[in-house]
């Protein structure tokens, strides 16, 4: 059984230990409900670092109005279970007390990246990203953090706030983890009904495509007109964003010589699938 913590003190406490005998330590951020996209973080932590920290917090800064925030799953038995077995050395579970004490008034905003894309359609929700994803950093003090490119634009917003707040703790993204059909793992998959299932691998394919023709050398605007008719051709009800990007600054792609990314996001039945690949 994994050793779970739920403040801030017993966690330093632990971490103080680990650094006097000389271990060096991973974290792997989460909000629970793990699949085996956040246990390729924590594979990637456990082969690079002494002790691997993972925590598990929903946190409700990062929920918009209307958004999913009461009904995200939720499974700390299961969670703990699994990360136990994987051989993670603690867990830090804090409650929203913890995290938010009365009259809690910073917040940490990354401007230019997290108003872009994501930011557009959920205001606020970097802010709430980067104010939970600098005290985790702060409070676990660890040599290196985990996080998915499937979040492609919370790794960049995160990568920029910690080398501009000088925080030590090296950023390091992680592949995304797929279904054999391509869909990306995601906690909230479980909203998609089984039809709705068959069609959702068409957002990773069709990125793929998009990808592929921009390296040929095919016209980026209509090329990100045709990957919306194809997504919302197989069901999905919207598409908040089908763009290509520069990799680093997520401004609009423009010189082809640097490495950019294709980004999505669309609405399938009750979820909201996001997803991204290199170009
Ligand atoms: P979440 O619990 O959804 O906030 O995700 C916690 C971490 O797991 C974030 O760094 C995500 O980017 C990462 N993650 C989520 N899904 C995947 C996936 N399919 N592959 C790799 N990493 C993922």
């Amino acid at each position: 059984m994994i050793k779970t913590v739920r403040t801030v003190d017993e966690l330093r406490k632990i971490v103080r230990g680990w650094r006097a005998e000389g271990l060096s330590m991973g974290l792997v951020p989460t909000m629970g409900a793990l699949h085996a996209g956040h246990m390729a973080l924590a594979a990637r932590s456990l082969e690079t670092t002494d002790r691997t920290i993972a925590t598990l917090f929903v946190n409700p800064k990062q929920f918009g109005e209307g958004e999913d925030l009461e009904s995200y799953p939720r499974d700390e038995q299961t969670d703990s279970d699994k990360l136990g077995q994987a051989g993670v050395h603690l867990l830090f579970a804090p409650d929203v007390d913890q995290m938010y004490p009365a009259n809690f008034s910073t917040g940490v905003s990354v401007g230019g990246l997290g108003d872009v894309l994501e930011g557009t359609y959920r205001p606020g929700f970097f802010d709430g990203v980067a104010t939970v994803v600098s005290k985790l950093l702060n409070q676990a003090g660890a040599d290196r953090a985990f996080f998915g490119e499937k979040d492609y634009q919370q790794l960049q917003v995160i990568t920029r706030m910690a080398r501009d707040l000088n925080i030590p703790t090296v950023i390091e993204g992680v592949a995304t983890i797929r279904e054999e059909d391509g869909l990306a793992l995601s906690s909230r998959n479980v909203y998609l009904s089984a039809e709705e299932r068959r069609a959702a691998p068409v957002l990773y394919q069709t990125l793929m495509q998009v990808a592929s023709r921009v390296k040929a050398g095919d016209d980026i605007i209509e090329l990100e007109n045709w990957g919306r008719e194809q997504v919302l051709a197989v069901g999905f009800s919207s598409v908040d964003y089908l763009s290509v990007h520069d990799a680093e600054t997520l401004e609009a792609f423009g010189e082809r010589s640097r490495p950019g990314r294709v980004l999505v996001a669309a609405k399938l039945g009750r979820a909201r699938l996001i997803d991204n690949v290199p170009v």
